[in-house]
């Protein structure tokens, strides 16, 4: 797998049936009977995006970046149409940080680099790639996490984040801890979130 690109799903806190079709790993929220962000699988695993024209199936996330790519998706912003109105289901703290430990294990089961190129938003992704479908996406132009970055640096704050994981299960291996790099249960949060204030740069 060559990138990881990060969408929210416009849904409910909760993946339904299409959004599971559409993602590789979606993370969702549960408020009872306590607050908590899990990370769920969809119907493809990653590897069915090697190949996107073989006429196998793939999980369809990115127009014009579908191969090669594993889609995680953040489960929430339905209704959201701007800044002045994000709708009912604001991405919660606790998903962004399940969402950035599980981009850190992908990224070292992987052998994925962090960089512009190989993590990305879908917003960013069609930025540089304005003659795809991906052209315009809102995924992500609004932390509801961190209300005051602008669209342009939260890509940065996700890779500064993902890498301080990154950073630290890097260590947890060469220490001989055990760091679980196959994500295959359906639901799973990791056992402690431990979070910096990471600065966007
Ligand atoms: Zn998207």
């Amino acid at each position: 797998m060559k990138r990881i690109i990060i969408h929210w799903t416009a849904g409910t806190y909760m993946p339904n049936s299409v959004e599971l079709e559409h993602y590789h790993y979606l993370i969702d929220f549960n408020q009872v009977p306590k607050e908590k962000a899990s990370v769920k699988c969809g119907k493809c695993k990653p590897e069915d995006n090697l190949n996107c024209t073989d006429g196998s199936r793939y999980a369809a996330h990115t127009g014009g970046g579908n191969t090669g790519s594993i889609g995680v998706a953040i489960c929430g912003m339905l209704g959201y149409q701007g800044i002045k109105q994000i709708g009912n289901y604001p991405i919660k703290p606790l998903q962004m940080e399940v969402c950035y430990e599980l981009c850190a294990r992908l990224c070292i089961k992987y052998g994925i680099e962090i960089s512009k190129d190989t993590i990305m938003t879908h917003y960013e992704f069609g930025k540089k790639n304005p003659y795809t479908t991906s052209r315009g996406k809102q995924d992500i132009v609004y932390l509801a996490s961190n209300p005051s970055l602008p669209a342009g640096k939260i890509g940065d704050f996700i890779r500064n984040k993902i890498k301080w994981y990154q950073q630290k299960l890097s260590l947890k291996l060469k220490e001989g801890e055990p760091v679980e790099l196959n994500i295959s249960k359906t639901s799973r949060t990791p056992k402690t979130l431990e979070q910096e204030p990471a600065k966007a740069s």
